[in-house]
């Protein structure tokens, strides 16, 4: 990976040297918030939906304990646009934002949090790629144990485990049932399944992340008239289905092929919205809903 420039203790300086102690309490016990947002290149850089991104970190601030909020979106925006100029991007990429502790400290810790701000290049997804699935005998966490809702480090070790179990079976990724098991989202991404022409997702009381994508794919169907629900899904509903896809930042689109087939086509109501989404990320449609800033930069 490149020794990008990033933004981290209220400087600019190169990924190699920002450094936190192996002892910080992010370190060792996993303890921060981030977010991962996507940004566009085209005509102009299109950050897609920043202003809910920065909404769910101040809430997973605050749900974690950390006694601060996050820079205002101004700020973000002056930062983003000097990343931009400092490493030359001129393509697709994605940023890290994040919340962490990096001195030494229990995972108790109280202390005043810093963030970086760093750029990693991510192109879009092409709906040519899909990826293969298996519904995992490890469960996703739950509210009252370790809440999916926030956007925490240390909570991606749960999918650590499901994606172990999901590889040593063959699959590029996991499905998680929930404690009480109905199906709860991927690894890093929300699930859609649609069955007869009926979409269906888990509901926000899944134990899911309270994903952007998800509601943005939810925004886009309705305003198509697709019947959607969200509710507790089965495992038989899941394996009965005659599409599956993710979603997330990182994810967009991407179709799912549960029983190994090489032959797979991207099912229609898959490539309906993978094509939408791919207007909404760019400005191109959906602009009553104000999800992209538009950045004007010159390199
Ligand atoms: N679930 C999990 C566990 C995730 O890590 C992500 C990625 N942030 C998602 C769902 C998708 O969320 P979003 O659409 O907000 O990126």
């Amino acid at each position: 990976m490149k020794n990008y420039y990033i933004y981290y203790n209220n400087k600019y300086v190169r990924q190699n040297d920002a450094t936190i102690s192996v002892l910080s309490a992010s370190a060792q016990f996993g303890l921060n918030v981030f977010e991962g947002i996507r940004v566009y290149k085209e005509d102009f850089y299109y950050v897609f939906r920043l202003d809910d991104h920065l909404k769910r970190l101040n809430n997973s601030l605050r749900l974690i304990g950390f006694d601060i909020k996050v820079i205002t979106k101004k700020e973000f925006i002056n930062i983003l646009r000097e990343l931009i100029i400092l490493n030359k991007i001129d393509t697709d990429f994605s940023i890290r934002f994040t919340y962490l502790i990096s001195e030494i400290d229990s995972w108790s810790s109280i202390k005043r949090p810093t963030f970086f701000i760093a750029p990693l290049i991510r192109k879009r997804n092409s709906s040519e790629t899909y990826k293969t699935m298996f519904l995992t005998k490890i469960r996703r966490i739950s509210k009252n144990a370790m809440n999916p809702k926030i956007k925490c480090g240390a909570n991606y070790i749960n999918g650590r485990y499901a994606m172990l179990e999901a590889k040593s079976k063959g699959a590029d990724l996991p499905m998680l049932k929930n404690k009480n098991g109905y199906i709860s989202e991927s690894s890093g991404a929300c699930v859609f399944l649609v069955k007869k022409g009926l979409i269906l997702t888990p509901s926000l009381d899944c134990d899911i992340l309270e994903s952007i994508t998800r509601d943005t794919v939810i925004k886009i169907f309705s305003d198509s008239n697709y019947k959607i629900e969200e509710r507790l899904i089965s495992e038989t509903e899941f394996k009965e289905s005659d599409e599956i896809f993710l979603c997330g930042s990182a994810a967009e689109i991407t179709p799912i092929n549960l029983i190994k087939n090489n032959n797979f086509k991207i099912g229609v109501t898959t490539k309906f919205i993978f094509d939408e989404y791919q207007l909404a990320i760019t400005a191109k449609k959906y602009n009553m809903y104000s999800w992209t800033t538009k950045l004007d930069v010159k390199l």
